[in-house]
C-alpha cells in the first residue's frame, strides 16, 4: 500500500464515490464538477510539496520539509537518509581534523608540493625546519625558500632515491636530512627530519676512533723501536735494562689509556646505580688526599680543608674515580713547591668538592674544550706527567651521573681551581658516631 501509484489509484477511486452520487443525484455535470475540483484540490497539495522540496534543494530550507498525506512516507525517508549523510560527513570532518592535527604534530617535517614543486602544504615542523611560513609562502617555489645551492642542485637533478643531509644557514647549526617522494596526482611530499645529534655523533665516533688508534699507535712504535734495537745490538746487561725499563713505561703508558677508556666506556654505558650508597666522604678524602701525597713525592704543600657532618649519596668507586682524577690534575699540572688545597663543602643545600693549585694554569680559550676526550692543552707535558687526556672526561661523567656539575677557574701562571657542584639530594648527614668521633 506505500507504492505512490497504488495510493494514486485508490486516492482517484475515493474521489470518484463523491462525484459518482453527485452526478446521480444532481445530475452529470456536477458530477464531473465534484471529480475536477476534488482533483485539482490533489495537483495542488502535490505542487506544494513539491515547492517545499524545491527550496529545501536549493538550500532555502536547513530540514527537509514536512509532508502530508502520501507525502509523509517520502519526505520522512528522504529526512532520514539527510540524517545519515550528515553524521557520515561530521565522522569525516572529526577523522579529517585528527589526521591533520597528527600531521602537524609530527617531529619529522613533512610538505606537500605540486608537479612544479610549489608549496600546497606543510606541517609545524616543516615550517619550523625550513623556515617556511604557510600562510604567506603557499604557492612559491620550494627552492625560493630553501635556497642552499646543494638543495636546489638536488630539486634540479630529480634523483630523489636518497636522502640530501642539507646544513642549514641557521645559527644552532641544524643538519637536515630531506628527501621527495612522489605523492598522489603528480605532487611531491618533501619529508625533513633533524639529525643534527646523529650526525654530531657520527663525527665524534669518527674522531674517536682516530684518536685512540694515535693515541695507541705512539707508545707502540716507540715499543717495536726499542724492541728492534735490543733484537739487533749487542748490548751489554746496563744497557738492556735501561731499553727495557723504556719500553715497560711505553707498555704502562698503554695501559693507562685502554683502563682509562674502558672506565670512560662503563661511565657511559652501564645504566645508573639503582641504590645510591652512602659514601663515607671523610674516608674518601682521606684516601684522595694519601693518593695525592704518593703521586706529590713531597714536591707540594698539600693540604685538606674539609667540613663535616655530611656525606654524599652515590657510588663510591665512581666519586673516588672524579676526585682522585681532579687531585692527580693539580698535582702534575703544578710545579714542584706549588701548593694543592683539597676543599669540601657540605650543607643541606648541597655540597662542593674542590680542588684548588697554584700551578701552571689555563689560558681561556681552552676551559670549554677540558672534558673531551684527548683533549690536552700541552700534549708534552701531559704525556710526560703520565696523563692520557681522558681525566677530565671521566671527572663530567662520573659527576653527571650524580647530577653534580664541574666548574673550571683558571689563571694561566697563578692556578686552577676545579669544583664539582652536588645538589641537596645527593647530601645527607653523616651517622651520629662519625660526629661525635670527629669532634673527639
Ligand atoms: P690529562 O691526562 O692530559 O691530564 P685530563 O683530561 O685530566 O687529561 O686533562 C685535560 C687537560 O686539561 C690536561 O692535558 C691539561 O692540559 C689540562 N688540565 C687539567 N687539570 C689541570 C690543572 N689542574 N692545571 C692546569 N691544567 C690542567
Amino acid at each position: 500500500m506505500n507504492d505512490p501509484v497504488v495510493r494514486t489509484l485508490a486516492a482517484i477511486a475515493l474521489l470518484a464515490v463523491p462525484a459518482l452520487a453527485a452526478g446521480l443525484i444532481l445530475g452529470p455535470a456536477w458530477g464531473w464538477a465534484v471529480l475536477s475540483l476534488a482533483l485539482a484540490a490533489a495537483l495542488l497539495s502535490h505542487a506544494h510539496h513539491l515547492r517545499l522540496l524545491a527550496r529545501w534543494a536549493a538550500g532555502l530550507a536547513a530540514d527537509v520539509p514536512e509532508g502530508r498525506g502520501m507525502w509523509q512516507d517520502v519526505l520522512t525517508l528522504l529526512y532520514r537518509r539527510e540524517r545519515a549523510e550528515l553524521r557520515r560527513r561530521r565522522t569525516l570532518a572529526r577523522l579529517l581534523a585528527r589526521s591533520r592535527r597528527a600531521g602537524r604534530a609530527l617531529p619529522y617535517g613533512m610538505a606537500i608540493l605540486d608537479a612544479e614543486h610549489r608549496i600546497l602544504w606543510c606541517n609545524d615542523s616543516s615550517e619550523r625546519q625550513l623556515g617556511i611560513d604557510v600562510r604567506s609562502d603557499v604557492g612559491q617555489p620550494i627552492v625560493n625558500l630553501v635556497r642552499q645551492p646543494e638543495f636546489v642542485r638536488y630539486v634540479a637533478a630529480r634523483d630523489f632515491s636518497a636522502p640530501l643531509a642539507l646544513k642549514t644557514s641557521r645559527d644552532d647549526g641544524l643538519i637536515l636530512s630531506v628527501q621527495l617522494v612522489p605523492y598522489v596526482e603528480s605532487q611531491w611530499l618533501l619529508l625533513s627530519r633533524d639529525v643534527t645529534q646523529a650526525t654530531r655523533l657520527e663525527t665524534m665516533r669518527r674522531d674517536f676512533v682516530a684518536n685512540v688508534s694515535h693515541e695507541l699507535r705512539t707508545p707502540l712504535t716507540v715499543l717495536i723501536g726499542f724492541l728492534e734495537t735490543v733484537r739487533e745490538l749487542k748490548l751489554d746487561p746496563g744497557r738492556s735494562r735501561d731499553y727495557l725499563n723504556l719500553m715497560a713505561e711505553q707498555g704502562r703508558r698503554m695501559q693507562r689509556i685502554i683502563d682509562d677508556l674502558l672506565t670512560l666506556s662503563t661511565l657511559e654505558s652501564a645504566p645508573a646505580p639503582e641504590h645510591d650508597e652512602r659514601v663515607d666522604t671523610a674516608l674518601l678524602l682521606a684516601r684522595v688526599l694519601g693518593d695525592a701525597q704518593a703521586l706529590s713525592g713531597g714536591r707540594h704543600r698539600i693540604r685538606l680543608d674539609a667540613e663535616e657532618g655530611f656525606d654524599l649519596l652515590g657510588a663510591e668507586s665512581e666519586l673516588a674515580s672524579a676526585f682522585g682524577n681532579l687531585a692527580s690534575n693539580a698535582i702534575r699540572y703544578t710545579p714542584a713547591g706549588g701548593e694543592v688545597r683539597l676543599v669540601w663543602r657540605a650543607s643541606r643545600e648541597g655540597a662542593i668538592f674542590a680542588v684548588e693549585d697554584t700551578g701552571i694554569g689555563i689560558e681561556r680559550e681552552h676551559i670549554p674544550r677540558l672534558t673531551e676526550r684527548f683533549y690536552r692543552v700541552d700534549r708534552g707535558r701531559s704525556r710526560e706527567s703520565g696523563g692520557t687526556g681522558l681525566g677530565l672526561a671521566i671527572v663530567k661523567h662520573a659527576l653527571a651521573r650524580h647530577q653534580a656539575a664541574l666548574q673550571i677557574e683558571s689563571e694561566p701562571g697563578r692556578g686552577s681551581r676545579f669544583a664539582a657542584r652536588f645538589p641537596a639530594r645527593r647530601v645527607v648527614a653523616a651517622p651520629a658516631r662519625r660526629k661525635s668521633e670527629a669532634l673527639g
